[in-house]
Parts: C-alpha cells; structure tokens; sequence
C-alpha cells in the first residue's frame, strides 16, 4: 500500500455522555496512547467537560472539541454555545450536522454551513459530518444526498479552508445500529466525497482535507477501515465511551 501523506484522524464523539471527573479520567488513560499513536486522537466532549478536558490533554497530543456549536455569534439565544466560547474553553474543533442533531434537532443545510463559517471565522476546525438514510440509500439516492450536504455544508468556504478540514462521512443507518457499513462502502462514498471535492474546491482542497468513517465503528472492525485508501479516519461514537475499547481502536492504526 502506498504510504499515506498525512496522519490518520481518529476521534471518539462521547454524545450526552460522563461528568468531568470521568472525562479527565478517561484522558490521563488515553495521553500514553495517543503519544505512542501515529494517528491524531481526538476526544468530542460535552460543553460541561470542555475546560476540564482541555486543560487534562493540554500537554499531550490529544485534540479536544465540542460535539455542536452555535449558528450565530452572540445575543439572546438561551442555552446555546458560540464558536468563541467553546474555543475560550479550549476546543479546537467541533462537531457540525451530526445527523443526531439534522434528525432530533431538525438541523438544516443552511444552519449547518452558518456553524462552518463561525467555526473558520474563530479559527477551529469543522468536523462536517454527512451521509444518508437507509431509505435514500435503498432508493439509490446516497450520492445525490452526500453531494447536497457536502456543496450546503461548504457554500462559500475556500478551498485552503476545505483543505484543513475534516469531513465525517456517517451513513445514518450505521449509527448506534452495530451495522458498520463495509470497507468496500466506505471506500466507495469517499472516493465519491473525494472527487466532489476535487470538482469543487480543487486538487489540493481534496488531498488536504481529512476524511473520515462513522457509523458502528468498533475493535473489531476498525483495522479493515483504516485500511481504506481515502479512510483518512475515523468518529467513533458509542465505543469511544469505554477507555478499553477506544485505545484498541487507536491500536489499529
Ligand atoms: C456517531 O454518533 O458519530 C457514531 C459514529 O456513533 P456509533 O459509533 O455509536 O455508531
């Protein structure tokens, strides 16, 4: 296999999940790891968590986010969270469009393209996640629907902006459902991302910005996605909750 031209992104989302003690915990466990690790590791924590975390990880190579982020700067919007605040409290990325949020928070394109721009405006790191339903996948509709979250999602961000991103391909019946998608099916939907980036944004946009699977990703299956040639990473929700089976995710890289 042709040796990759930059490091392999893994992040564990932990959803609505662990008080700060577990959190700062789980990091002071993982910082060994993620030292020897070839692959960037990154944690999407709770706000509540953010600072703890942030400062826990702040001397080792762990990246620490958000798992959402506000639409607009500031002002009257009870119990949101700016991209200035969440970047106060130590994130340098965060999580936009997670299809959690699209379907029980009824998140459109067009806010998700807003939390985009806050995020570049602050200087942190999108993690733009996209994929489809198993109806629109079933129907044969999953590249219509990748490419329109993916060209919503980055209206208007330049092309050295998409190059220093991460997008998260997470077919939504994969979720939570233990039915990871195949390596195969990965392969092919970002090979499909990756020239939709290529045809918008340029070469060097879809060579820079990093790829990644979610959707059930676990031990056992996460050597085999890796392995990918356009897997630049992974987001790992519910076995990123268990310090165990995250570091044998991270192990595999
Ligand atoms: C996620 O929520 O981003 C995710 C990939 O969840 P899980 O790994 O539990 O399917």
């Amino acid at each position: 296999m042709k040796a990759r031209s930059k490091a392999q992104v893994i992040i564990g989302n932990w959803k609505m999940n662990k008080t700060i003690a577990e959190a700062k915990a789980f990091v002071a466990g993982l910082e060994p790891v993620a030292a020897k690790c070839s692959a960037v590791v990154g944690l999407a924590v709770p706000f509540t968590a953010l600072s703890a975390v942030a400062a826990e990880a702040h001397r080792s190579k762990i990246l620490v986010g958000a798992q959402n982020v506000s639409e607009a700067d500031n002002g009257a919007l009870t119990g949101e969270i700016s991209s200035r605040m969440i970047k106060d409290a130590g994130a340098a990325f965060a999580l936009v469009g997670h299809s959690e949020r699209r379907r029980d928070f009824h998140e459109q394109d067009v806010q998700v393209n807003l939390k985009v721009k806050r995020l570049l405006a602050v200087g942190l790191r999108p993690v733009l996640c996209i994929g489809e339903t198993l109806a629109q996948r079933e129907s044969g509709a999953a590249h219509e629907v990748l490419a329109k979250q993916l060209h919503a999602g980055l209206n208007g961000v330049t092309a050295e902006q998409v190059a220093g991103m991460i997008i998260a391909y997470e077919p939504v019946w994969a979720i939570g459902t233990s039915k990871a998608a195949t390596p195969a099916d990965v392969q092919e939907a970002h090979a499909f991302i990756r020239s939709e980036i290529v045809a918008g944004w340029g070469k060097e946009a879809a060579d820079g910005v990093v790829l990644q699977y979610g959707g059930s990703v676990a031990p056992h299956n996460a050597a085999g996605l890796l392995s990918q040639p356009d897997v630049d990473g992974l987001l790992v929700g519910g076995a990123s909750l268990s310090l165990e089976s995250f570091i044998e995710i991270v192990e595999k890289n």
